[in-house]
């Protein structure tokens, strides 16, 4: 058999392992296994996965996407939280011995000692997943946070959240979450895919995005926690301004002046509102509200 003849990225296949293993899908684990091959091969090409990538996988499933890395692949490391996938995933990755499967939950998974026990030091480490979108902000915060040595993140999400995450100050979909992301990485929405590519079929549209992790932060912030509150209480309430947002969410009414000051000094109209200002923004802001409160 060839080496595409292998792969399962099928609905007939699919639905016949899916059958041979009596697997009834849950839907509360995100589990919408990719059926396109074409997909499949866009995806890794986007990642830019070869001989030398050490890959992580979050979410195996049945293995479809995991069969393609493991062909381009030096070696993949597949986190799968469904037990009952073992004997199937035993089946489909038969052939690829450079594919293991640790059966843990990601958000409980010590990433770094396992990214230690499964790559050459050498190696170029990138994520690669089709994610459950359930727990899909987790799990990317998870990986932005926790300085693993990962160059880049490509994953399928739900494309409304990859708008959120690209988006730019004063786009509609601009928040928390896109400060967030774009903090930790450069990200780039590679590609939307619709959902006849899925069994079963999402609800929701879905894109791949592509994380660049920085090595070095756009913005000097001396602490993130308080950075991101600020971030966080100036996109509280969306209709309301800065002003408004950071004396409700993160001080108080007494605090007016200082906010006030505050805002002066980092050059920011008080009646913008937290939509508008950009990550260098809120990075001055956060060291001047800093500041002023540790006076
Ligand atoms: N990669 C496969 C594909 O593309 O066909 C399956 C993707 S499916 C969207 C997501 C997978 O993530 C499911 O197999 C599900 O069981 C698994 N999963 C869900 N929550 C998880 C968690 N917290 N940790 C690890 N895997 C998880």
């Amino acid at each position: 058999m060839s080496a595409r003849e292998k792969l399962i990225a099928n609905p007939k296949k699919t639905k016949k392992l899916l059958a041979k293993h009596h697997l009834v899908l849950k839907k509360s684990l995100g589990q919408n296994f990719l059926i396109d091959e074409t997909i499949l091969d866009q995806i890794v090409d986007a990642a830019g996965v070869d001989e030398t990538t050490g890959v992580i996988e979050i979410g195996p499933g049945i293995g479809a996407l995991t069969q393609v890395l493991a062909e381009k692949a030096d070696r993949v490391l597949a986190l799968e939280i469904d037990q009952r996938l073992k004997p199937l995933l035993k089946e489909t990755l038969h052939d690829y011995p450079n594919a293991t499967v640790h059966f843990a939950d990601v958000l409980k998974a010590d990433m770094k000692n396992l990214i230690e026990q499964t790559f050459r030091p050498e190696s170029k480490i990138i994520v690669v997943a089709n994610l459950p979108y359930y727990v899909t902000t987790p799990i990317l915060m998870k990986l932005l946070t926790e300085n693993l040595p990962v160059s880049s993140v490509v994953v399928m999400i739900q494309k409304e959240v990859a708008d959120r995450m690209e988006a730019d100050p004063g786009d509609k979909s601009y928040g928390s979450l896109s400060v967030a992301v774009q903090y930790h990485s450069e990200p780039k929405v590679v590609m939307n895919v619709p959902k006849t590519v899925f069994v079963p079929q999402p609800n929701v549209d879905s894109s791949v995005i592509k994380l660049d992790i920085r090595k070095e932060k756009q913005v000097d912030v001396s602490d993130e926690d308080f950075f991101f509150k600020v971030v966080k209480a100036s996109f509280a309430q969306r209709r309301k301004t800065l002003l408004n947002n950071l004396m409700n969410n993160l001080l108080s009414k007494d605090d007016k002046p200082l906010i006030v000051d505050c805002l002066n000094k980092a050059s920011i109209e008080p009646s913008r509102r937290g939509e508008t200002l950009t990550i260098f923004e809120y990075a001055n802001l956060s060291a001047y509200l800093q500041a002023h409160l540790h006076k």
